[in-house]
């Protein structure tokens, strides 16, 4: 039988932990056929981001059409988008296919602290994505860097929510992974319902991938038509079991495990 289908419009990560090989990966693991719209070839091992090189925006545009024209897509997520211009592009090209929920992971810099966006796009992916997604996904750095709140506590979490929500997605999740504490927190809000995820914080230093793939997973479960609270409730259970069988790889940050 026809499994579902998800596209990730992304980056390849040679190290293998996050990007579209994270994606495809957490889509199989979910009984999702995978498509990709490859946006940058990064160069990259467990101690860092070497260096990227773009696709051309065309290529990607193309990508996107290619496979949206002849297999269909059931839900798709972006993941590292590079430049302005290739955001553009898939603004562009959202608009003239149908690709079902869209799942916006605003990814700005790697762990490692390297910059996976060149200057001026995280603003493109604001004005330009956000009000196409159905989902935005940030981490608490993206949070700041969009949102200029630096979220400490449940209260600026919440507040940040809601200036994020002010872009235009339908949904956002805040995800408290970087937050201290022995529980982690993600805020889900659509600005009526407000969903307290809480999980247990895994004491790993190899958390490589980790929002490529809770992003994916959630972007699985859209692709079998669950609704976002339901998708994302699932995400955080799969991330949780991706963080807790985490192995070390390299002499630097391992990555999220998909064996289990
Ligand atoms: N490389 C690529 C291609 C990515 O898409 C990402 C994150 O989205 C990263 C690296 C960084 O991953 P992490 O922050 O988990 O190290």
């Amino acid at each position: 039988m026809t499994p579902p289908t998800a596209l990730t419009i992304a980056g390849s990560d040679s190290g293998g932990g996050a990007g579209i090989q994270a994606d495809l990966r957490t889509f199989f693991a979910h009984g999702v056929h995978g498509l990709v719209a490859l946006t940058a070839v990064t160069v990259q091992n467990s101690l860092g981001v070497q260096g990227f090189t773009e696709i051309p925006a065309d290529v990607v545009t193309a990508q996107i059409k290619a496979v949206a024209s002849d297999m269909g897509v059931n839900a798709a997520k972006t993941g590292m988008l590079a430049t302005a211009e290739i955001i553009r592009a898939v603004a562009k090209t959202l608009d003239e296919v149908e690709v079902g929920p869209l799942v916006v992971d605003p990814v700005a810099a790697s762990m490692t602290g390297h910059a996976l966006l060149r200057e001026d796009a995280l603003e493109a992916i604001r004005t330009e994505l956000f009000p196409r997604a159905t989902l935005i996904t940030p981490n608490l750095d993206e949070v700041g860097l969009l949102t200029g709140i630096s979220v400490s506590d449940p209260a600026s979490q919440r507040a940040a929510a809601e200036a994020l929500l002010e872009f235009g997605s339908r949904w956002v999740l805040v995800k408290g992974g970087h937050m201290t504490g022995s529980t982690c927190v993600d805020l889900l809000t659509d600005g009526r319902e407000y969903v307290s995820l809480s999980g247990p914080r895994f004491e790993t230093d190899n958390t490589h991938g980790g929002g490529d793939t809770m992003a994916s997973a959630i972007t699985s479960s859209l692709a079998k038509g669950a609704s976002v609270p339901d998708a994302v409730a699932a995400g955080k259970k799969f991330i949780e079991r991706c963080v807790a069988e985490s192995y070390p790889l390299g002499a630097g940050v391992g990555p999220v495990s998909p064996f289990w």
